[in-house]
């Protein structure tokens, strides 16, 4: 692994988690200041157009009016002589002189024209300008009003001016900003995406793979250790998991010796003791009396039931590690079923049970190793055989299934079933049913075998049961070769 890969793999979920939403977090205050910083210039903007610059440009245009209108008033007052001019020219006089006050209360870059003007109006009016009565003889020469309507004018264009640029600054700021705004809410929302993905991601992978993992034990009792994909709280976890997959596996293989040891060991003797009660029957130490040899007899029944027990424990025991390398040849799924029912008929016909094959229509070949499929078929049947009660029936059935994809086998019983609680444990290692613990054989590896065996043919099993009214078990294995 990559160094850095590695380093980054190494840490845990809480700082992946903070990381991410850190840089999240620093994105969008980014965005956002950036933000209310070109919004508070827009804001300067605004305010020095709106509140400053258009109040000048309307209280000049008030200035320009009213010296136009004195100009009017005074020209016509020197031809006309009439009072009623020379008043109009004193209110605009007046006029002016209130606008000259109020601009000069906007102190902005460039009001020093107003002052100058201010400055111009109180030399020609020095009492006028003090808050005094109108004058007496009020006249203003032309060049003086043309030069102040001047000054205002350039004033005015100036200020004008100032608007555009300010408006036009305006513009730009506010494309800026959106700008801006739009680009960090993309970085912000491909980074949340991309932070988001990469946590979903290095959450999801390991906990797939653990779910993987003990699906494979819960359904097929297979241990397999899990990929470990980093060194945070779920690899540790991965990592717990392979251990504790270790640990079972040689506990499995602990058990499997020791079964293997324990029935060796115990064999021996057994052949001994059974060789010698054979001798003692068989009179070679003396003549036995009747009641003896009954003794001798059930002395022999017991031990021959010991030793097949024996047999059929190191047999399984061994079998699900030899189910590794299987053959697949063409069979024929009926002549199994018969030779099943040969092999389990002397078992069932002890207990009066009847043995009954029932297969529906044509049936092709199927791919499979003989030997192994009919173990677990055989196990199926002995199992049914075994817990089913006197004079009852045994059914083998067979028809396609999958859409003529598999062959369907089945085996059903009239014993006494097995509770819901119990039906998903039973093809586990070592699993006896409760009840049937205390009154039957067995080991408990049965089952399990079957689901070995019939998993390694591609093929799938499961079983119904009723309790009280018996069960069934299920088995697939896929038809290969021609149609048989
Ligand atoms: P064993 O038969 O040695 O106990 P198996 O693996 O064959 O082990 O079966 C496991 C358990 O499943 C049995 O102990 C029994 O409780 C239950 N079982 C299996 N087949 C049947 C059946 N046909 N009817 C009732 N119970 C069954």
């Amino acid at each position: 692994m990559h160094p850095k890969r590695r380093q980054i793999g190494r840490l845990g979920i809480p700082f992946k988690l903070f990381f991410v939403f850190t840089v999240i977090l620093a994105i969008s205050y980014f965005t956002t200041s950036t933000l209310f910083i070109s919004i508070r210039d827009t804001v300067d903007i605004t305010r020095d157009i709106v509140k400053v610059r258009f109040e000048v440009l309307s209280i000049s245009q008030r200035m320009i009016d009213s010296l136009l209108s004195m100009e009017e008033n005074q020209k016509k007052y020197r031809v006309l002589r009439e009072d009623e001019y020379k008043k109009s020219f004193l209110a605009s006089l007046q006029e002016y002189r209130n606008a000259i006050w109020s601009i000069l209360w906007f102190r902005y870059e460039g009001f020093a024209v107003w002052e100058g003007l201010h400055e111009e109006f109180k030399a020609e009016f020095p009492d006028l300008a003090a808050g005094a009565d109108l004058p007496g003889d009020p006249w203003v020469p032309q060049e003086k009003l043309n030069r102040w309507i001047e000054i205002i004018l350039d004033a005015r264009r100036e200020n004008e001016r100032v608007i555009e640029t300010g408006m036009r600054n305006l513009y730009s700021l506010s494309e800026q900003s959106v700008n801006r705004g739009v680009n960090g809410l993309i970085v912000s929302v491909a980074v949340a995406l991309v932070g988001i993905g990469y946590l979903v991601f290095t959450v999801s992978r390991p906990l797939r793979e653990l779910r993987r993992g003990i699906r494979a034990f819960t359904v097929s009792g297979r241990l397999e250790p899990v990929r470990v994909f980093s060194k945070d709280e779920l690899g540790e976890l991965a990592s717990a998991f392979n251990e504790m997959t270790l640990r079972l596996k040689d506990e499995e293989k602990m058990r499997t010796d020791f079964i293997d040891m324990l029935s060796h060991e115990i064999r021996t003797p057994l052949t001994s003791i059974r060789e010698s009660v054979n001798l003692i029957k068989e009179n070679v130490f003396g003549e036995v009396n009747e009641r003896q040899r009954r003794f001798l007899d059930i002395a022999g029944d017991e031990l021959e039931r010991i030793s097949n027990l024996l047999t059929r424990l190191m047999r399984v025991s061994s079998m699900a590690s030899q189910i590794v390398d299987i053959t697949l040849t063409p069979l024929s799924p009926a002549e199994l079923l018969n030779e099943v029912l040969d092999k389990a008929s002397p078992s069932a016909e002890a207990k009066g049970i009847s043995l009954e094959i029932r297969a529906g229509g044509h049936i092709p070949l199927i791919l499979g190793d003989e030997e192994l499929l009919g173990q677990a078929l055989l196990n199926l049947v002995g199992n049914a055989v075994k817990f089913s009660p006197r004079n009852s029936m045994v059914t083998l059935g067979l028809e396609m299934a999958d859409g003529g994809h598999k062959a369907l086998f089945s085996v059903t019983d009239e014993g006494p079933g097995i509770p819901e609680e119990e039906q998903q444990n039973v093809f586990n290692k070592y699993y006896r049913g409760v009840a049937t613990k205390k009154t039957t054989d067995g080991i408990g590896l049965g089952l399990n075998i079957a689901r070995t065996i019939v998993e390694a043919h591609g093929g799938d099993i499961w079983l119904t049961s009723l309790p009280g009214k018996g069960c069934t078990f299920y088995f697939t294995i896929p038809v290969g070769g021609e149609r048989g």
